[in-house]
């Protein structure tokens, strides 16, 4: 029998580098610390309120965002990922935002059967945008949403919450606004004022907002457009429109917020993104991060659930931009989580590795984090090398495989970050009762 041929490997020209998606972010450590943080912040929190958690499709039929969030808005009309599937020619959409998924699952699988229910979600969302700071064409929303009730206490509980949130992250500088876009037949007798007022100042309107003019005058107020403030700050406010019922709502909420010390200003002119908004809606906004200082927004939808298909239920939610609440927090001077081992495995000798890895499975069942030393492959390195490594990591000790101290039962604990490098031995035998000392105390 010949020998083996050793396997050549294949000659190719250097591929060219691929790249991510423009506006596509990759969360790498150590920031995906700071998102495991936030992330477990919220579901602390929320289970503090009783809200349980959906995990839905990130794909959806395009029809659901074209009717639930209106087809004159920006997102439908500019920002949707859509695509054909290729082999049922099925319309698709990539979820700009989470509530008419969450809507559409609460009707599909009839969850308000048993009466009204509190949820929340995480996860990413996608828009077709310029990026830049605070804008991207994925990011991620955490949502918490109520259906099935129509009182104005889950508003306010709905804000009290957010408010909550901002608490338990340390964000300092946010601030609450707060709007009533009444009931559909108030906002009917609105808009006729409202179409009025933007005729007369027809010269001001920028192309959108005259093809918006008779389609959708009310989202004319949410223009970023810098040259239509002026005639957007004059105009009617739909608040002068409501009636008694709207009003008593409007009134209960801001009740809550007051007996509860949340601090809030009333503005007339918050419309949000989306039609399906009715009664309370909300912004929570930052000045610290320039024009994209809005970092969660809300309000009720109680004619979604009967727009896409199910039986009319009122419900009430919001979503907060979770880059958006990361940067803030950094802009407030967040010390960087330490995301350190607490010991790192040194192993002079590759025979020593069995035992070795032995040990440390035993110390991360009594809860320490361990890092094994991986050589190249053919040696584990030089103990310098090595030292360098563990050093880099981070680690508050070395545990030092030594082949002596193995002989003995024993291995070597090494101080890495006091600068003596204070050594002790410890026995192999009774892990458990010497795990606990090597654990960081943060
Ligand atoms: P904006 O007015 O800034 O475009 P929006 O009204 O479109 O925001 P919502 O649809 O209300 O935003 O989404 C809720 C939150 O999600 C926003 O307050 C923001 O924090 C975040 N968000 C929205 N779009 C983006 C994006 N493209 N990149 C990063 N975060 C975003
Ligand atoms: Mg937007």
């Amino acid at each position: 029998m010949s020998e083996p041929q050793k396997e050549q490997a294949p000659k190719v020209a250097k591929a060219q580098k691929l790249t991510g998606v423009k506006g596509m972010n990759d969360i790498l450590p150590p920031d995906s610390a700071r998102w495991e943080w936030l992330e477990a912040q919220v579901r602390g929190l929320m289970a503090r309120y009783a809200y349980r958690n959906v995990r839905l499709p990130i794909v959806e039929p395009t029809a659901l965002f074209v009717r639930g969030l209106g087809e004159v808005t920006d997102i439908v009309e500019k920002e949707m990922y859509s695509f054909e599937d290729r082999l049922n020619g099925e319309q698709l959409t990539l979820r700009p935002e989470g509530t008419a998924g969450l809507v559409r699952a609460v009707v599909e699988h009839n969850l308000l059967y048993e009466g009204g229910k509190r949820l929340y979600y995480m996860g990413p969302m996608f828009r077709h945008e310029r990026p830049q700071r605070g804008r991207y064409r994925q990011f991620h929303q955490i949502g918490a949403e109520v259906l099935g009730f129509g009182g104005a206490e889950v508003d306010a509980e709905l804000i009290l919450l957010a408010n909550d949130l901002w608490k338990v992250l340390g964000l300092k500088d946010v601030r609450l606004e707060l709007n009533s876009l009444g009931q559909p037949a108030e906002r009917q007798a609105h808009r006729a004022a409202l179409i009025a007022h933007l005729e007369k100042h027809s010269d001001v309107l920028d192309e959108e907002a005259k093809r918006r003019l008779h389609s959708n005058p009310l989202r004319i107020l949410d223009t970023k457009n810098p040259a239509m403030q002026s005639v957007v700050e004059s105009a009617p406010r739909l608040l002068d429109f409501l009636g008694e019922a709207s009003l008593a709502h409007f009134n209960a909420v801001k009740a809550i917020l007051d007996a509860n010390g949340v601090a809030y200003s009333i503005n007339p002119r918050l419309v949000r993104g989306m039609d399906y908004y009715n009664l309370t809606v909300f912004e929570f906004i930052t000045t610290s991060l320039g024009s994209q200082g809005t970092i969660c927004g809300g309000g009720r939808y109680d004619y979604l659930i009967e727009q896409v298909g199910g039986k009319p239920s009122p419900a009430v939610g919001w979503a907060l931009g979770v880059e958006r609440v990361l940067e803030l927090i950094k802009e407030q001077g967040d010390a960087l989580l330490d995301i350190a081992p607490d010991v790192y495995a040194i192993v002079p000798e590759a025979a020593s590795l069995p035992v070795a890895m032995q040990v440390l499975q035993a110390l991360r069942a009594q809860g320490v984090s361990a890092q094994m030393h991986a050589g190249s492959g053919d040696s584990m390195g030089s103990m310098k090398s090595q030292f360098k490594k563990a050093d880099g990591s981070g680690a508050r000790f070395a545990l030092v495989f030594g082949a002596e101290e193995l002989a003995q039962g024993q291995v070597a604990v090494k101080s890495l970050r006091d600068g003596q490098g204070a050594q002790r031995t410890e026995s192999l035998a009774t892990v458990p009762t010497w795990a606990h000392s090597l654990q960081s105390t943060l």
